[in-house]
Order: C-alpha cells, then sequence, then structure tokens
C-alpha cells in the first residue's frame, strides 16, 4: 500500500467529480522543505518561524530572516511560502526577552499578533525581511491569532511601514489566521481587510472547547470532529465565499483523509499538512466525490458529538478507501 501510495503522489489532487484540492505543506524549519518535493505540495501553507526565536539567545535580525527566508523561496522555486509572523507567548518564550513574570506566561495572556505588537522592533525586522524576499518570489504574509480588525489592520499597517522603508514596489499578501472564537464573530470586518485567510484547527478547537491542545490524548470529545468545530469552519467557507477570499485549513488535522474529505464537503479547496501525510490524504480525496462528500457534510453539521461524525464519516467514506 505504501508503494502505490507513493505513485500516485505524482497525480493531481482531484475529486471523482473533478474538483480540484490545494495541497500545501505545514514547515517549522528550514530542514523541512525538501518534503515538499517529496510529496509532490504545491507549496508551504504554513512556515512555523518560531525556531529562530525560541532557539536564540540573540534577537533574530533582519539579514539572518532575509537570508533564511530567501534561501527558502529559492529553493521553492517559485513555489508559493506562507510565512507566519511569529507566534510566541504562553510557553514559547525567545530567552533573549527574559520575560520572567508568570502573567506573561500564560497562555490566555499575550499571545499570537497581540504579543507581536507588544515587541514592535522585533516584529518590524520580521516584516522587513519578509517584504523584502516578497519582491522576487511569491511570499506571503500570515498573522496568527488574530481577534478582530484592531489588531489585524495594526499588524497590516505595520506591512505597510516595511514596504515604504524599504522603498519597494511590492506589498505581499496579507492574511489572517481564523483561530480564536472571537475572529468568528469578527470575520467579515478580518475579511474585508485580509487577502486570505487560514483556519488553525488546533487552536479553534482548544479555544473553542476549552480543552489544551497537548492534553487531548484520550479526550475523544475534544476534537476538531466536534459538530460546534465543524460549524465554526462552514461559517469561515460561507463568509469567505462571499468576500472572495481564500481558504485554507492548516491544523493537524486537516492531514487526516476522513477529515480532509470532511473538509471537501464544507467547502474547503486548500489544505495544508504535515508533509508526510500529503499521500494519504491525496490518496483519499481522488476516490471521493464532492457532492457526496457535501452531503456527508451537511449531515454532519447536525450530528450531537465528535462520535457519531466520525460514524458518520466511517459508513460515509467506506465506498471510497
Ligand atoms: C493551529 O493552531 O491550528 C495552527 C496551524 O497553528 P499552530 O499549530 O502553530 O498553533
Ligand atoms: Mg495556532
Amino acid at each position: 500500500q505504501i508503494s502505490s501510495l507513493a505513485c500516485e503522489e505524482e497525480q493531481p489532487c482531484v475529486t471523482q467529480d473533478g474538483v480540484a484540492i490545494s495541497l500545501l505543506g505545514n514547515v517549522g524549519l528550514p530542514d523541512e522543505l525538501d518534503q515538499i518535493a517529496d510529496h509532490h505540495l504545491g507549496g508551504v501553507g504554513l512556515f512555523r518561524t518560531e525556531f529562530l526565536f525560541i532557539d536564540s539567545h540573540k534577537r533574530p535580525g533582519f539579514d539572518l530572516q532575509a537570508k533564511v527566508y530567501g534561501d527558502m523561496a529559492n529553493k521553492l522555486a517559485g513555489l508559493p511560502m506562507v510565512i507566519r509572523t511569529f507566534d510566541l507567548g504562553g510557553d514559547k518564550l525567545p530567552p533573549f526577552l527574559a520575560l520572567d513574570d508568570a502573567s506573561v506566561r500564560s497562555s490566555l495572556h499575550l499571545r499570537g499578533l497581540r504579543f507581536s505588537l507588544s515587541e514592535k522592533d522585533l516584529l518590524d525586522a520580521q516584516l522587513r525581511a519578509i517584504v523584502q524576499v516578497a519582491q522576487t518570489a511569491d511570499v506571503r504574509i500570515l498573522f496568527p491569532m488574530v481577534i478582530g480588525s484592531h489588531d489585524f489592520s495594526q499588524a497590516i499597517a505595520d506591512v505597510d511601514r516595511a514596504v515604504r522603508q524599504l522603498d519597494v514596489l511590492r506589498r505581499p499578501a496579507v492574511g489572517a489566521m481564523i483561530e480564536t472564537p472571537a475572529a468568528l464573530f469578527a470575520l467579515d470586518e478580518i475579511l474585508e481587510l485580509a487577502d486570505f485567510v487560514a483556519i488553525g484547527t488546533n487552536d479553534l478547537t482548544q479555544y473553542m472547547l476549552a480543552a489544551d491542545r497537548d492534553l487531548s490524548e484520550g479526550t475523544d470529545d475534544c476534537t476538531a470532529m466536534h459538530p460546534a468545530v465543524l460549524r465554526a469552519i462552514k461559517r469561515v467557507v460561507q463568509s469567505s465565499q462571499r468576500w472572495i477570499c481564500s481558504v485554507c485549513v492548516c491544523g493537524e488535522e486537516a492531514g487526516e483523509s476522513d477529515f480532509a474529505c470532511l473538509l471537501v464537503g464544507l467547502g474547503v479547496r486548500e489544505l495544508s499538512l504535515s508533509p508526510s501525510r500529503g499521500a494519504a490524504v491525496r490518496h483519499a480525496i481522488r476516490r471521493v466525490d464532492s457532492r457526496r462528500a457535501a452531503e456527508l457534510a451537511e449531515r454532519a453539521l447536525q450530528c450531537r458529538s465528535p462520535s457519531e461524525v466520525r460514524e458518520l464519516l466511517t459508513l460515509g467514506l467506506s465506498d471510497c478507501a
């Protein structure tokens, strides 16, 4: 089976009825970039840049970051790369900031974009590096943990300032991660500003269900299969269609074959996953009919528990295995 999956990796990711699904990869280190080509993925849908900060005793400056992002873009040879600005805070704190205050370490204090906006010099250096690389490569900027247009518009203003400071012409596409309950209730105001959005099911599930993402083992009820999370995803897809804005799902669950088919049924056309999951997801999607997946998704939205959804998918997708 493994080798037949590998052969299929060169085939387009298209459903039985001809709907193309874009498969991209999540990458957390430059070394992982080889896997994008190995698995015939369409580019990097999520580059997590935290390693540059968490493992460093020195502030990563413009030069270092321009080199790292530039080398990666060259290696991708024209494929797109979505660079997420540093998603720090909680237990992910860079040693060079020496932030020992317990409140800073709280997972519900300064997180994601809020943290970045409180460390402007750090954010500015990163944005300038990305903007610089974007002059010659298809590089896009994604902000984590956006909670509304107030924080997102400040981030966009910072991108615009970086463009002015570098005196360059091209402003890269700017996107927002939808991974907080607040963002779900501010979708229109975010979509009005965004060039694209990315749903982070890891955090969206955690914050919607009040369930720690790192402690979910054994708690079958707290997964992205929860109908409340599915309804949230559906809402993002529908709003994005109204704003003609592309939407990608980039949480770990996008790499689960059944869930990926369910996402197709919910109207998602772009998935970013751990590259090693590419073969299995491509295999599953190539066997599903998008209209059948849409019917299953409609029924999944009416379910009362993740186990009901799972059962529905096991039965409904069994003929496509
Ligand atoms: C997510 O939250 O789903 C996500 C993709 O981002 P991360 O796992 O880096 O928080
Ligand atoms: Mg996240």
